[in-house]
């Protein structure tokens, strides 16, 4: 298949974030980044079929130019299809990749924050009772790494049986264009969601998760003063409702591991014990633990940061 050169550098302007590595997908279907220049050839390989890349969904400066909604089964690629088909009624173009049993709406945008991406596709998904789908990219800022990625479109899916390609579709069910090159020519120079429309949306919907908790606590709460602080502290929230704060938990309360480059969604919370943990080695425990690696503070300077924020002033 001989792609135009045109095609190949629209493609890969529109899916790509970054240039200074790349993840490229194994037989197992996880993902290996490879710390190299991306180049127009690999994505032609990409295309062909040679290799299967990813595509991270921030650049260096988070800032995301698309957005991808992942449905993982009928029922929410249902819902997915509600949400394009209410863009298509307002003259809007997403772009529909089904896969086996879900798959991915693609939103093209002018570049926005990932804070604000994330909130405008959040904000979709609650319109649409979605709210428990993956929104790309995951997080709102890098703090490590290169963040999240989706597998870039119109390659070959290593993991599915046979290995096979999944193309893009339109509402009714047809293929997007009649043939893989067709489509590439089209994801070469997407339609965008109107920017206004974009802008409107977020000036209508308040501002996401703070930076910093800012718990409340009910009235009536007892601290019990007889414990030493790291203890009342504890006891003053959940690890769940604390870190939920700072890493995007899904329905299991896994999410993506804030203290390692992490794609594999490392990172869970056990609500019965009240501990968090990171099965790729980052350690586990409690508020305190996670605070004091996330600050890059002692358990003193924790303590006593904490306490201000989640104790009530003693008086
Ligand atoms: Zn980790």
């Amino acid at each position: 298949m001989e792609i135009d050169r045109d095609i190949l550098v629209g493609y890969t302007k529109t899916f790509i974030n970054r240039y200074n590595c790349y993840p490229q997908q194994q037989a197992d279907g996880h993902y290996f980044k490879a710390p190299r220049q991306l180049t127009f050839e690999l994505v032609e390989e990409h295309l062909k079929g040679t290799i299967t890349l990813g595509a991270y969904a921030l650049n260096d400066q988070n800032y995301a130019k698309w957005i991808c909604l992942d449905a993982d089964d009928a029922i929410e690629w249902y819902g997915l299809m509600g949400i394009a088909r209410q863009f298509a009624e307002q003259q809007m173009t997403t772009y529909l990749e089904p896969s086996r049993r879900g798959g991915h709406l693609w939103l093209f945008v002018d570049p926005l924050p990932g804070k604000d991406a994330r909130r405008f596709a959040k904000y979709l998904l609650a319109q649409h009772k979605l709210e428990g789908l993956e929104v790309y990219p995951k997080q709102d800022v890098l703090r490590t790494g290169v963040g999240s990625l989706v597998r870039l479109p119109l390659g070959i899916h290593r993991k599915a049986v046979p290995p096979r390609r999944f193309t893009f579709k339109t509402l009714d069910g047809d293929d997007l264009a009649p043939t893989i090159r067709e489509q590439m020519a089209i994801l070469a120079h997407p339609q965008k969601v109107s920017a206004d429309y974009v802008r409107s949306v977020l000036a209508a919907i308040p501002e996401s998760k703070q930076v910093f908790p800012t718990p409340t606590f009910k009235p009536g709460q007892v601290i019990d003063l007889d414990q030493p602080v790291s203890e009342r502290i504890k006891g003053a929230m959940s690890v769940r409702d604390f870190v939920g704060q700072y890493v995007d938990l899904d329905r299991s309360n896994r999410g993506l591991c804030p203290f390692h480059d992490d794609h594999r969604q490392s990172f869970s919370v056990s609500e019965d014990g009240n501990y968090w943990h990171c099965f790729a080695g980052c350690g586990g425990g409690s508020i305190i633990d996670f605070y004091m690696k996330l600050e890059a503070k002692d358990f003193k300077q924790a303590v006593s940061d904490l306490a201000r924020l989640l104790l009530p002033p003693l008086f």
